[in-house]
């Protein structure tokens, strides 16, 4: 199906999205994980995005077997921050910091980084049921312990459309931190540092209430390769999974 290039047509998808008032606008993540090579390139693009420190990772990628030997099915499995429609850490956080998360229309869930204490922190991870989504920013630095800072720790992020720079005692220093899908990319017509940096071609974007965009193309025509992970908690995850062995990835999610 996809005679031309995949990025391009997410990009035209895009500019076609940001026309829409933005409560419109269904932004989903698809993973093909027969395409996730595992290079890890997804996991370094958005550490460098979104300057994080040692401990944070927004996305990660799972090796893992499944099945019983000798039928074995081994996956590489990317995971990040879900963006749950029915998000249980919402309001774990918010009953312990008040305006901490927030679900937007259009579906991210977003952290304020002025409210995520720990205690939000703590509360939205113990809610979580993906335990790779969730992460406190601790204020440590790569080069704790060498003379000097290097500048490419000390440059700023751009997250929700703001400007942050790590610096003891403000915000995202001791806040919760998590994938936002990089809406302030997404928000200025630039999708996803992991879906633009993907060796493997294998992470897609897109405005799912958009039936020409190619990720709803792609859920629309590969019905029986799709899963979301831990559907059967409800969670509505917004990032979906194509895999030749959709069941068995679902079973089998550590
Ligand atoms: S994956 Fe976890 S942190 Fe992300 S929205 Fe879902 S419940 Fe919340
Ligand atoms: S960049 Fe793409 S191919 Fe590489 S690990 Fe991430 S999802 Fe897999």
């Amino acid at each position: 199906m996809e005679a031309e290039n995949a990025l391009v047509r997410m990009h035209q998808d895009l500019q076609r999205a940001l026309k829409k008032p933005a409560e419109r606008r269904s932004w989903a993540m698809a993973v093909d994980v027969r395409k996730c090579i595992g290079c890890y390139g997804c996991t370094v693009a958005c550490i460098a995005e979104n300057v994080l420190p040692p401990g944070v990772m927004y996305r990660t990628v799972l090796d893992i077997e499944l099945g019983k030997y000798p039928n074995v099915v081994r996956i590489l499995k990317p995971m990040n921050c879900q963006q749950c429609d029915n998000a249980p850490c919402v309001p774990a956080a918010n009953a312990v910091a008040p305006g901490s998360l927030e679900k937007r229309p259009d579906g991210v869930v977003a952290v304020n980084y002025e409210r995520a204490t720990k205690e939000a922190f703590e509360a939205a991870r113990a809610a979580c049921p993906y335990k790779r989504a969730v992460y406190f920013d601790d204020g440590r630095f790569y080069t704790d312990g060498t003379p000097a800072r290097q500048a490419y720790e000390m440059r700023p992020s751009f997250e929700y459309g703001k400007e942050w720079t790590r610096t003891a005692g403000k915000p995202p220093v001791n806040a919760l931190r998590k994938c936002h899908f990089c809406v302030h990319r997404v928000e200025n017509g630039e999708l996803p540092a992991c879906v633009t940096t993907c060796v493997g071609e294998a992470t897609y974007f897109g405005d799912l209430s958009d039936p020409q965009s190619l990720i709803a193309q792609l859920l629309r025509e590969n019905r029986d390769k799709v899963m979301r992970v831990y559907e059967s908690k409800g969670t509505q995850p917004r990032v979906y999974y194509l895999t030749d062995t959709p069941v068995l990835c679902k079973s089998q999610h550590p």
